[in-house]
Formats: C-alpha cells, sequence, structure tokens
C-alpha cells in the first residue's frame, strides 16, 4: 500500500479491504434520508437497525436502542461527561476522572469545571491502573454524579478494571462511563461483564473510515443524557443530525470483526512485540511492566534521547511512530514530554519515550525496519 512502515494505529488505521467494500456499496444503495417517509427511506432505516443491532450484539449490550451514533469518539466522550453531568435532573454534577485519560475526556472535563460541575482528577498508581482506594475515598467524600475511566490507555496500553470500578461507581450511586475507543479487536469487550452506563468508541481506530463514532448509552437501569448537538430529535433526542447510513453499516461490521477476530489478532501482535522487544538494544526500555495488565498492540519505550528528535529521524526513515497521543505530540517540546507518563510518576522519560502501536496487519519487513531503527539510535 505504501513504503512507510506504519505503527500509528494507536493514533488511525487504513480502512479494511472488506469493510472499503461494505462501505462503497452502502454510499450507493443507501442514499436515502433514513427519517423520510417512503419505502426507499424505509431501506435505509432498516439497514441502520441492522448495523445498530450488529453493533449491540459485538459489544454485549442488551438491546440496539443503547447505540447511539456520533461522529467520533471524541464527540461521544463529550456526549457523555456533558450529557450527564449537566442534565437537568442533576442539582450538583461532580465527575471523577484520571489524570492518564485520553484529552478528549480532560478537556470535556475542564469544560464541565466551567459549567459549575465539581471535578476531581485522580493520579493513577505508577503502573498507569486506577487506584481503587483513592477511587473508594473519593467516591466517600460527597455524591458524585459520574465516574469516567478509560478501558484501554492509548499511549501505555495499561488496561483498567472495568468492573471493579464500575461496582464502586455503582455502590456510592455514581454512573460509570469508559472510553472504550483502544479496547476493540485488543481485549475482550462485553458492556454486560464491565457493567458499565456507558461507553465510547470510534470508527477509524478498528479500520473503519473516519467521522463515525458511538456512545454506548445503558437502558436498564436508565441513564439521562442532555442532548449536546440539537435538531431533528434522532437517536432517541440525545444526538440530532442526518444519519450517515454507510459509514453506521462500515463502523457496525468492523466492529464485529474486531470483536470476532480479538484473539487471534492478540496473538498475532503478541509475536510482533516479542520480536520487537527480543531485539530492543540495551539502552530501550518498556515503561509498562510486563505484571501490569496491557493489550499487545501498544509499546510505550523509553529512550535516552529527546522524543522529537527521534521522531524527526524516524521521519526520514519512512517510519510512522509517535512521542505520545497524536493530538498532543505538537507541544511535546514546549510541555515537556507526554502528560500520560508524567502522571504515572515517569518525569525523568516523559520526553525521551515513543510509543509504537501494531496491528494484525504489521508486515515483517516492517518490523526488521523499527528493529534497525532502534539499533542505530
Ligand atoms: C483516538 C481516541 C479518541 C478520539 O477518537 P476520535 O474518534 O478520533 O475522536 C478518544 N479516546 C481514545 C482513547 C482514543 O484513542
Amino acid at each position: 500500500m505504501t513504503d512507510w512502515a506504519y505503527f500509528d494505529y494507536a493514533a488511525t488505521t487504513a480502512i479494511d479491504e472488506e469493510i472499503f467494500t461494505v462501505y462503497t456499496a452502502a454510499l450507493r444503495e443507501y442514499f436515502a434520508n433514513s427519517g423520510a417517509f417512503y419505502d426507499l427511506a424505509k431501506k435505509s432505516f432498516e439497514a441502520i437497525f441492522a448495523a445498530r443491532c450488529e453493533f449491540a450484539t459485538a459489544i454485549g449490550a442488551d438491546s440496539s436502542d443503547e447505540i447511539i451514533w456520533t461522529s467520533s469518539a471524541t464527540e461521544a466522550n463529550n456526549l457523555a461527561l456533558k450529557g450527564v453531568c449537566l442534565h437537568k435532573d442533576v442539582r450538583e454534577g461532580r465527575l471523577i476522572t484520571v489524570a492518564t485519560e485520553h484529552k478528549a475526556v480532560l478537556d470535556a472535563a475542564g469544560s464541565l469545571l466551567k459549567n459549575a460541575v465539581k471535578v476531581e482528577i485522580l493520579p493513577p498508581r505508577a503502573d498507569g491502573i486506577v487506584d481503587l482506594d483513592a477511587l473508594e475515598a473519593a467516591l466517600k467524600e460527597r455524591k458524585t454524579t459520574l465516574v469516567s475511566v478509560m478501558a484501554v490507555n492509548n499511549e501505555t496500553g495499561v488496561v483498567q478494571p472495568m468492573r471493579e470500578i464500575a461496582d464502586l461507581a455503582h455502590k456510592y450511586g455514581a454512573k460509570f462511563h469508559t472510553d472504550a475507543t483502544q479496547a476493540l479487536g485488543k481485549i475482550p469487550v462485553n458492556i454486560a461483564d464491565w457493567d458499565c452506563d456507558l461507553a465510547s468508541f470510534s470508527g477509524h481506530k478498528i479500520f473503519a473510515p473516519k467521522g463515525i463514532g458511538a456512545l454506548f448509552v445503558r437502558k436498564f437501569p436508565k441513564v439521562r443524557v442532555a442532548a449536546q448537538i440539537n435538531g431533528g430529535g434522532q437517536e432517541r433526542g440525545m444526538r440530532a443530525g442526518t444519519l450517515p447510513t454507510a459509514l453506521i453499516i462500515a463502523f457496525a461490521r468492523a466492529c464485529r470483526k474486531a470483536v470476532e477476530n480479538q484473539e487471534n489478532w492478540q496473538k498475532i501482535t503478541e509475536n510482533l512485540r516479542a520480536e520487537i522487544l527480543n531485539n530492543l538494544p540495551e539502552k530501550i526500555c518498556l515503561n509498562i511492566a510486563d505484571n501490569t495488565p496491557h493489550c499487545s498492540q501498544i509499546l510505550s519505550l523509553a529512550t535516552d534521547k529527546n522524543s522529537r528528535e527521534l521522531l524527526e529521524l524516524a521521519n526520514t526513515h519512512k517510519i510512522a511512530i509517535a512521542a505520545g497521543s497524536a493530538c498532543t505530540t505538537e507541544t511535546l517540546q514546549g510541555t515537556g514530554g507526554s502528560y500520560v507518563l508524567k502522571a504515572m510518576n515517569k518525569q525523568a522519560v516523559a520526553a525521551k519515550s515513543l510509543r509504537i502501536s501494531l496491528a494484525h496487519c504489521s508486515k515483517n519487513w516492517e518490523i526488521e525496519r523499527l528493529i534497525n531503527f532502534f539499533q542505530k539510535i
């Protein structure tokens, strides 16, 4: 496809060939507005309904009604945090989240602060896992509306204990939202097991096109979500706007594919990961210990050089890698490195780290180029 060695799957993926075919066929076939009256439009409506069922089943939701289509995971996170904490029935909104969350959660939390919602941002433990004792202490302090903790961290690959967090949140009467954007295809995803009330997803992280995301909103017990985009009342009044039928169909298929192939993809990437780790020079090491729960696709590596320099060098070798999340790379120099690693008390390596993200489709020649690059730095 390209002559680039691509190791930035956590930033985005290229569309899968099968999804591409499904997507382009749907663009032509289902152009009619799914909200219109005539039978041609009903075809679009029914195709969206089928996609909703496919998606809901794949993630282990109870009902297709629980899927709210959005434009992205950023929008889904905004809808979850603002929609729950700013709902008119909430008198004194309070959010608890963690310092290692994606900016889409942290910035939405910042905006809530300006709207008189109390926001508690917990530091994680040094291994990146949420400190359950600190979470319980914060929940005991005063009534909390929502707890938001991501499933898989996009910079470190650290996997959070979903069920334990849900149980704590529910014990103190709070709802639980998870940004599960990086979870599909990497770890088993099951809403029923996780017992979460809301969960965010994105198409372009799982080989579907960009411009489509979803928010799972539990029906029983009910979660009250105030719309953040107002209009024609689509998506049970929670998110207005004409539904992008082809994107939805492509996303649902990609979601099912990711869930069905998760174990297989994990095995493949475990081998690729081992190959990289076995060939690392001594001065480069993992930021995450082997015994910390993590996915196999994301490697956070500490080096002895400035991340910016390494990114520039990698670029000349046509290697696509990242220092942290894509959205913060620009400001790396100014801020002194990854806020995620800093939150984990890894100040010393925060500006000297690289993120390698793999996928089942990573090629041997790409791994070889990366290993050669590591030998040179
Ligand atoms: C990529 C990503 C997002 C943002 O997703 P978009 O669909 O690009 O808005 C949010 N959270 C995590 C963990 C991500 O990796």
